[in-house]
């Protein structure tokens, strides 16, 4: 894919940006440029284009206006400590979106169009990665079904975007977070959309979310939809607990059934894990484990996972059951051990032994 680049002649000022990116926050502004580029049944994927950020024109009968055909991805670009830039991971960001596409029944976009049109876009919006540990550049590409028309039927035209905002820490790291069980709604069922990234996955999960909000929790824990008693996922971030203490601890983390997105800081932290010696275990746990495992104290911390917040303690869990304090409630040793780790490999202070950075500058 070719890119054109045509960017922004009109780029925020030094102090308009540096007041933007120090504002911090998730997705609050957007950066000079987006890249762009459009597909066709007829005749594929034409060039990208590089150009200002602004509104794309939208025809009202615009499929995904209607029926939601649509997948996204997230990912970030962290600055270093010589001054460069890195991505995170970002060919496990690629094939994870061709997988949402072919789900979604979108056309696939080769994991190196991915990849280049993602560093060509944070190589010229570059000044606005910021400096900070914990803080980084958050990348959105995107794809929408943008055939016009109300037949309902796989989109002959689609369009992608990436589009970066400045992002700080999206959870206060030092705060564990509630979470309330839902046993009402479900966020995925075997057969339908739960691992591929689409926003309908999203927007069947807010009135759950409102529910969490109105029982004081920060987040819902989804459950499997047949059984309503396996824990699947937290919100838009996979689940991590912590069995036993020091060194002989166990980390756990449900397994990838079908019905769960599979995170990639999920897969990584799996992996630093086991670098950092303890013993990881991919399984099944039932919400009545967890009341158990909280009530002997097998159970000794919970997190959660994602690449908006990286690495978020969970400090007690709601239910129509109760009550479910992890530890002391506040964040625990091993989680924060993990968080550090993966945060130093991503701002290139901890050695990056899987090759997991890819340098834009
Ligand atoms: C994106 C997402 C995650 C986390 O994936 P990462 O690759 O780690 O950011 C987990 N669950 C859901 C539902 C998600 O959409």
């Amino acid at each position: 894919m070719k890119i054109n680049l045509n960017p922004n002649q009109n780029p925020a000022s030094d102090a308009d940006r540096a007041a933007k990116v120090a504002a911090g926050g998730f997705g609050k502004y957007y950066t000079d440029n987006l890249v762009i580029a459009e597909w066709s049944e007829a005749t594929g994927w034409g060039d990208a284009e590089l150009r200002a950020y602004g509104p794309i024109a939208m025809d009202p009968a615009t499929s995904v206006l209607h029926y939601g055909q649509e997948i996204f991805e997230g990912l970030k670009a962290y600055s270093q400590p010589d001054g460069g830039v890195s991505l995170f991971r970002p060919e496990a960001n690629a094939e994870r979106f061709r997988k949402s596409a072919i789900r979604m029944a979108l056309p696939e976009l080769a994991n190196e169009d991915f990849v280049a049109t993602v560093e060509a876009l944070v190589r010229q919006d570059i000044k606005w990665v910021p400096q900070n540990v914990g803080e980084s550049l958050y990348i959105r590409p995107f794809m929408i079904a943008t055939e016009v028309g109300l037949g309902v039927r796989p989109s002959n035209h689609a369009t992608y975007v990436v589009i970066t905002t400045p992002a700080s820490a999206y959870f206060n790291p030092n705060k564990a977070v509630t979470v309330w069980i839902s046993t009402e709604y479900v966020r995925a069922a075997p057969g339908g959309t739960g691992a591929a990234k689409t926003g309908g996955n999203y927007a069947g999960s807010l009135l759950a979310q409102k529910q969490a909000a109105a029982e004081g929790c920060d987040q819902v824990v989804w459950l499997d939809a047949t059984e309503r008693k396996w824990v699947e996922e937290m919100g838009g971030m996979n689940l991590y607990f912590v069995k036993g203490k020091g060194a002989d601890a166990t980390i756990f983390t449900p397994k990838l059934t079908g019905t769960l997105l599979a995170g990639i800081t999920r897969d990584s932290i799996l992996t630093v894990a086991k670098d950092l010696g303890y013993k990881v275990v991919e399984g099944m746990i039932s919400t009545d484990e967890w009341r158990d495992g909280i009530a002997s104290g097998e159970i000794t911390e919970i997190f959660a996972c994602g690449t908006a917040a990286v690495v978020s303690p969970v400090g007690a869990a709601k239910s129509a059951q109760g009550t479910w304090v992890t530890g002391d409630g506040n964040p625990g040793p091993i989680t924060m051990q993990i968080r550090e780790t993966l945060l130093g490999i991503q701002h290139g202070t901890i050695a990056d032994t899987h090759g997991w950075n890819k340098r834009v500058s």
